[in-house]
This record gives C-alpha cells, sequence and structure tokens, in this order.
C-alpha cells in the first residue's frame, strides 16, 4: 500500500499511542493534495506514531486507525475489527434483541463509521467525506463475509453536514420488500432503514427503555420528544396506568401508533399529541393533570460548543415545566445526546428546573448507552449519551416556599 508520511508538528505521540483518535488540522503539517480517505502514515521524529486516514476538508484532518506499524488500514484490518466487533455484541447481547449498534465510530476502532445491524440488514452512517470515501472498502469486506455475517444488505446513511448525494444508497443486496419489524426486549418495532432518523431507531436508548419498562408499573407516563414511541411502548408494555408521547412530527407520531398497534396495544386507550414539548407542558399545567413519570430526551440541543448556554437554557425550562406536573414522589428522566453536555451541566439545570419549579430533586441513577455503545477512556469526545433519573418531591419544596415567604 503507498502511503503518505505526514509529519506531527505537537507532540502528540503519548495522546495518540493512548488512544485519542484524532488530529486536528493545526497538529500536522500540511500534506499535498491527497485526495479524501488516503491513508497517512503519521510519523515524528522518533519515526512511525500510527496509520491514519486523511480528510482534506473536516476539522478533523487525521482519524486514527491503528497503532501496529505491521496493521495499516486496509481490509484485512477492516475485517478484523468487525470480527472484534461482533464477538462483543454476540457475547453481552441477548437473542430478544435484532437490532443493534455493530461499530462505533472511534470507539470499535473505525472512525468515521457508525453501523447499525438491523437483523440481516446492516445500515452504515458516515461522519466526513473521507469516510464515504472508504465506503468501497467496506463494501468489499462485507461482500466477502455476507454468508458468515448474515448479511443481505448494506445501506449507507449520510448524516447531517454530509448531504451531497441521495439519503441513502443500498451498497450491496437488497432491501426487504414493504413495510418490516424487529423485536427490540420486549417489544416490536416498525423499521424504516432509508426514512428514520439516524438510522432508523434510536439504538442508544435500549437500556433506558429496559429500565423505564421496569419503572411504568401503575404510573402515568409521559415520554417528551418520543420519536417513534420507544419509550412509549416501553411504558405501555411495563403496565403503565397512562401513556402520553409527544412529539412535534406528525410522520413519528403516526409510527409511534402503528407500532402501539404491532405490539397488540390500542392506540385510542393512550394519548399521542403532534406538538411542541414547550406548548405542551404549558397546556398541561392549566388542565391540572399530574403524571408519575416524565421522560425528556430531546434533540441535540448543543451540536457544537458554541450552542451549549442556549441548550443548557432550553433543557432548564423544560425540566421546570416536567417538576411542575410531577404528582409526589414522581420521577424525571433527562438525557441528553450531545457530547458537549456532560453530567455536571445536566444535573445542574436539572436541579435548577426543578427548584424554580418549587420541588426538591434527588439524583437516583446516571446511565448511559448500552454496550454496542462503548468508550474509550482517552476519548471523552466520544461520550455523548447520558440519562438522569431523578425523584422529584414536594414536601420539602412546599415547607421551602412558605418560609420564603
Ligand atoms: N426519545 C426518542 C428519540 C428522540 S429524537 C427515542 O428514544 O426514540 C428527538 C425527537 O424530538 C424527534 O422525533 C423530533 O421530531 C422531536 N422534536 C424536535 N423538536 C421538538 C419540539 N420542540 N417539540 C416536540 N418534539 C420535538
Amino acid at each position: 500500500m503507498t502511503a503518505h508520511d505526514l509529519r506531527l508538528l505537537r507532540p502528540l505521540r503519548q495522546a495518540i499511542r493512548h488512544g485519542h483518535p484524532w488530529l486536528y488540522r493545526s497538529a500536522v503539517a500540511p500534506a499535498p493534495a491527497l485526495p479524501a480517505g488516503a491513508v497517512v502514515r503519521i510519523v515524528d521524529r522518533d519515526g512511525f506514531v500510527a496509520w491514519g486516514v486523511w480528510d482534506p476538508e473536516h476539522p478533523i484532518a487525521v482519524r486514527i486507525w491503528s497503532l501496529d506499524a505491521a496493521a495499516p488500514p486496509a481490509a484485512a484490518l477492516v475485517e478484523r475489527r468487525i470480527e472484534r466487533a461482533l464477538r462483543l455484541r454476540r457475547a453481552l447481547i441477548g437473542p430478544d434483541v435484532e437490532a443493534w449498534r455493530l461499530l462505533h465510530g472511534e470507539a470499535d476502532g473505525t472512525p468515521g463509521w457508525a453501523l447499525d445491524v438491523y437483523g440481516d440488514v446492516w445500515v452504515v452512517r458516515t461522519d466526513g467525506p473521507a469516510a464515504v470515501a472508504r465506503l468501497a472498502l467496506l463494501a468489499a469486506v462485507v461482500a466477502d463475509r455476507a454468508a458468515d455475517w448474515n448479511v443481505r444488505a448494506l445501506v449507507h446513511r449520510r448524516s447531517r453536514g454530509n448531504l451531497a448525494g441521495p439519503r441513502a444508497e443500498v451498497l450491496l443486496g437488497s432491501l426487504p420488500e414493504g413495510p418490516w419489524s424487529l423485536r427490540e426486549l420486549h417489544w416490536q418495532m416498525e423499521v424504516d432503514v432509508v426514512e428514520g432518523q439516524k438510522t432508523g431507531w434510536f439504538l442508544d436508548q435500549r437500556e433506558n427503555r429496559r429500565r423505564v419498562f421496569e419503572l411504568a408499573r401503575g404510573r402515568r407516563v409521559a415520554n417528551l420528544f418520543s420519536y417513534t414511541g420507544g419509550f412509549s411502548l416501553a411504558a405501555a408494555l411495563g403496565g403503565a396506568a397512562a401513556v402520553a408521547s409527544v412529539d412535534i412530527s406528525a410522520p413519528a407520531m403516526a409510527a409511534a401508533r402503528r407500532n402501539f398497534v404491532l405490539n397488540g396495544l390500542d392506540p385510542d386507550d393512550y394519548t399521542f399529541a403532534a406538538v411542541d414539548a414547550f406548548d405542551w407542558l404549558a397546556a398541561e399545567a392549566t388542565s391540572g393533570r399530574t403524571w408519575d413519570l416524565i421522560i425528556v430526551d430531546p434533540p441535540s440541543f448543543a451540536p457544537n460548543a458554541r450552542s451549549v448556554p442556549a441548550a443548557l437554557k432550553a433543557y432548564r425550562r423544560l425540566l421546570q415545566g416536567a417538576a411542575s406536573l410531577i404528582a409526589a414522589d414522581g420521577l424525571v428522566a433527562a438525557a441528553s445526546c450531545s457530547s458537549h453536555i456532560d453530567f455536571p451541566d445536566l444535573e445542574g439545570v436539572f436541579a435548577a428546573g426543578v427548584a424554580a419549579a418549587g420541588r426538591s430533586l434527588q439524583i437516583l441513577e446516571r446511565r448511559g448507552p448500552g454496550v454496542d455503545h462503548p468508550e474509550l477512556p482517552a476519548f471523552p469526545e466520544g461520550r455523548y449519551l447520558k440519562f438522569v433519573l431523578g425523584r422529584v418531591d414536594h414536601a420539602d419544596a412546599v415547607a421551602a416556599f412558605v418560609d420564603s415567604r
């Protein structure tokens, strides 16, 4: 393999060798006109540091693929990485889960590729032009092993900021015709890998849905930003006394109703509101109704560091609204899928929102995604999903309210 040598301009050997997978443009010597996806040998004055893949446009100029001089990021390495990822999932995810993440980008040694498995359909999302440029390599490896790995189709979904070209393209095989559905834990879900958000289902919340299933019995549950009703199904099948799903997208709401039908539930026994969640909270406050568990899982309000303050403000308003609707001893779950918001950030606005509602908060659980979304110790940028469960109580808050008069 021909590879260009790229010299480090900063003392980053240690950081790279400890597993940090990104090099920003300022960290490497200007490269000659290399195409996106070109393999580069990262070197410093002591010689080889790592194998990487070059991106001429993305702020991350190089993503590190291999620390072994004898293992460049070619087909054999991609195949080994997939095998390694499969071993983890086969060992730790049960047969009651038919959709799961196989490659979690950097954390599975496949930077820029997130690959989700929906039964025998594999769906890859790419981050940046280099990851797109290397899809032919991925398709060749998967084609070679399709029978062993049980793959009938490989589909590419473009992510935001990477939209030139079709929304989805079939790289290999063919998709099942018509609507199909798969099992996740105790429920079936409709699968649409072409039109659905991300690759079709928010696989990363599976274990938190499992928790909601366990907590739901007898509780009135409101699921804000419900999308196609993942948490709502978990609550309804877990024995909730009532379930309200709230999402601004009418198609998502229609899919949520279909998902209820798919699971033998009559959607007319439940509430589905295709409205803005902030408006729903305001309307609900005037109704006098209360809830025992409210899940707040909005889209990433903070796609970059600059948007964090505005995102935290929005969270605070949402959590204040949710806390105001909670019956005594109720629960609120707050989730964030932004890597720019950490647990202390989220818990800070959680506490502020609850206090503004005149209630008190106890943090009960800090949760993340499931085992199919591993994290690297040296790569905090990869820790994106946070799920905080809190108990929101009335008693102390009433006392504090009286005192302050
Ligand atoms: N909790 C979901 C994933 C949520 S994705 C799950 O586990 O599957 C975020 C959702 O928020 C999207 O479906 C989007 O339509 C919805 N959304 C965005 N802005 C909204 C708003 N202001 N009010 C209600 N829903 C909104």
